[in-house]
């Protein structure tokens, strides 16, 4: 943590948008552990009418230096859904993700305008606790990057890191479940992760995210790098992680978002070239019904 922030309860109160049903208390002061999960059976019952709200976006524009990579992005991401983001390279998916858990910030130029709320609290505040962002809000990447360390060390590490050291035997087995990779490797848990395929690698990297009690998952084209069979076992994996967390993924892969996603967001360039979100509904209304006829065009091939 550097030495101007500090780990308060932000002022702004939790937003949400339902009636019923559990609240996560946030703090980002707060052990994660406290954060309830929702019954996957229950979760799956809610109408989005009702879902609460994970991250509000309200015109949220990005600049790197001179240059506007975003133009004023407005939406909500709802808890316990898979929400894709899509469209054309180069038009913001992967800034505006890592804007969700400020990954951006040690890129110098970078700067974020409008307002980003996370459970209610805005992500930018200056007091907010970068170290407890990130640990509610996992990431994981395009290209597995375990560490030249065990399995077991893998998952272990960033538990370690951050003080949750009981029973690591059991929380290195229960991320290796939750990430379906457990019955793959728990006869070689001490050797090294780098001998893993590349499916199993991005597992492993999704159980290193799952094993610290993240709220999050942010998915940055976690499939483009795998063959079809290791990528349908992550869509899986999708399926499955989004009763417990609320996953963000940005995909190339259209008939991917269809699969996976509750909500899809379709991001493209403006006339100026500067990226910007043209629809974000429902994954199969914006598939088959979709509003804009620049959703329609690039859903249909005809530009992207
Ligand atoms: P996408 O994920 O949709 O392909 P990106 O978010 O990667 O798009 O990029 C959006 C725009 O921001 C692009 O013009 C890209 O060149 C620019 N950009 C991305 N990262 C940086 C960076 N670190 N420094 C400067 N410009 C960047």
């Amino acid at each position: 943590m550097s030495s101007g922030e500090t780990t308060v309860e932000p002022t702004v109160p939790a937003v949400e948008t339902t009636t019923t049903g559990p609240r996560p208390r946030v703090r980002l002061s707060e052990p994660t552990s406290s954060i309830p999960t929702v019954a996957p059976a229950a979760a799956a019952a809610r109408e989005v009418e009702t879902r609460q709200v994970v991250f509000h976006a309200r015109e949220v524009s990005v600049n790197y230096g001179e240059k506007r990579a975003l133009e004023q992005v407005t939406m909500d991401i709802y808890r316990n859904f898979a929400t894709a983001f899509i469209g054309p390279s180069g038009c913001g998916k992967s800034t505006f993700l890592r804007c969700l858990n400020r990954m951006n910030d040690p890129i110098v130029g970078f700067r974020l305008g409008g307002e980003l709320t996370y459970h209610g609290h805005d992500l930018y505040d200056q007091r907010a606790n970068r170290v407890e962002v990130r640990r509610r809000i996992g990431m994981v990447f395009q290209k597995p990057n375990p560490f030249p360390k065990s399995i077991y060390d893998n998952i272990a590490w960033a538990a370690r890191n951050l003080g949750m050291r009981e029973a690591m035997d059991e929380r290195v087995e229960r991320a290796l479940r939750g990430a379906a990779l457990w019955d793959e490797v728990k006869d070689r848990l001490k050797s090294s992760a780098m001998g893993l395929s590349g499916g199993q690698q991005q597992r492993l990297c999704i159980a290193r995210a799952i094993a610290i009690e993240p709220d999050v998952l942010l998915l940055d084209e976690p499939a483009s790098a795998l063959d079809p069979i290791a990528t349908a076992l992550i869509e899986d994996l999708i399926h499955e992680l989004k009763a417990r967390y609320t996953i963000v993924i940005v995909t190339h892969n259209m008939q991917q978002a269809m699969r996976v996603a509750d909500k899809t967001a379709f991001f493209s360039l403006d006339e100026t070239r500067i990226g910007t979100l043209i629809e974000y509904a429902d994954t199969d209304q914006l598939f088959s019904r979709p509003a804009d006829s620049r959703t329609r065009d690039y859903i249909t091939g005809q530009f992207g």
